[in-house]
C-alpha cells in the first residue's frame, strides 16, 4: 500500500547557496539531481509541489551593493540569478520525466512563463512541479519573503525551508558547537529573539496568514519525504 502523505500541497524553499554543494559558486549537478529525485518522489505520492528558489549561489543584491553597486540594479541581478537556478531545476526534473514550469515574477517570457496565480494552481493540479523564480519581482525583498507570499497565494498546507542546518537554533550552529535546536517555536518568539530563521518580513507574512513552517536540512537525504509522511523533522515554526 502507498504511504499517505500528511500534506496535499507544499511550498518548498530552496536556498541558492544549498545548490552549490561543496563548490564555491554556481550549481553542483549532484545536489540539484538529488533534489530533483526527492521532489519527484513526493510528486509520485500525489503531493503537489511548488518550489521557490533563491539566488545566493550566484548573486546577492546586498553583497553587490556593499561593493558599491546601486542596490536596485544589484537586486535585479539577484532576481535574475534565481531564474537561472529555476531553469536548472526544471532541467533536472524534466530529465527524470517530471513535467515542470518555471514562472517568473519578472517578465522574461521567452525563457519561462510569467507568474499568474491561477495558471500556477492549474499546473499544480495537473501534477506539474512549479518553480517560482525572480522572488517577489521587487528589489529589497528576499526569496524567503517570496516563498511566504507564494505559499499563502497558492494555499499551501505548509512551507518547508530546506537549508544548510537541520532546524532553528538559539545561536549559529555552524559557529557555536553548543547551539541548541528548537523542536518548535512561534513566529512571535522567532521575531522577538532575532533567531534568523527568515527575515522579519517573511516571518510576519507567515504569522499573519497562519501558515506553518518547517526548517529542514537540505543535505539530509530522505528528510523531505519523512517530513511529508508526517515525521517531525527539523523545527516547526507556527502561530
Ligand atoms: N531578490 C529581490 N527581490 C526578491 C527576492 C530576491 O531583489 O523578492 C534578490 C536579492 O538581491 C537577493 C537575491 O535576489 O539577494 C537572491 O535571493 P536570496 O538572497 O533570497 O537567495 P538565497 O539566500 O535563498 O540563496
Amino acid at each position: 500500500e502507498q504511504p499517505r502523505p500528511a500534506y496535499k500541497r507544499i511550498l518548498l524553499k530552496l536556498s541558492g547557496e544549498a545548490l552549490m554543494g561543496d563548490q564555491e559558486y554556481g550549481i553542483d549537478p549532484k545536489v540539484i539531481g538529488r533534489m530533483a529525485r526527492e521532489v519527484t518522489e513526493l510528486s509520485r505520492l500525489g503531493v503537489e509541489v511548488a518550489i521557490v528558489i533563491g539566488g545566493g549561489n550566484i548573486f546577492r543584491g546586498a553583497g553587490l551593493a556593499e561593493a558599491g553597486m546601486d542596490r536596485v540594479t544589484a537586486d535585479h541581478m539577484g532576481m535574475l540569478a534565481t531564474v537561472m537556478n529555476g531553469l536548472a531545476i526544471q532541467d533536472a526534473l524534466e530529465r527524470l520525466g517530471k513535467f515542470c514550469r518555471v514562472m517568473s515574477a519578472l517578465k522574461i517570457n521567452q525563457v519561462c512563463e510569467d507568474y499568474i496565480r491561477r495558471r500556477a494552481i492549474r499546473h499544480l493540479e495537473k501534477g506539474r512541479i512549479v518553480v517560482f523564480a525572480a522572488g517577489t519581482g521587487n528589489p529589497f525583498f528576499t526569496t524567503d519573503t517570496a516563498a511566504s507570499l507564494r505559499a499563502i497565494e497558492i494555499n499551501a498546507d505548509i512551507m518547508i525551508k530546506a537549508t544548510k542546518v537541520d532546524g532553528v537554533y538559539d545561536s549559529d550552529p555552524l559557529k557555536n558547537a553548543g547551539a541548541v535546536r528548537y523542536e518548535r517555536l512561534t513566529y512571535e518568539e522567532a521575531l522577538a529573539r532575532h533567531l534568523g530563521v527568515m527575515d522579519a518580513t517573511a516571518l510576519v507574512m507567515c504569522r499573519d496568514n497562519n501558515i506553518p513552517l518547517r526548517v529542514i536540512n537540505i543535505f539530509n537525504e530522505g528528510d523531505l519525504m519523512r517530513l511529508v509522511l508526517g515525521e517531525p523533522i527539523g523545527t516547526l515554526v507556527e502561530r
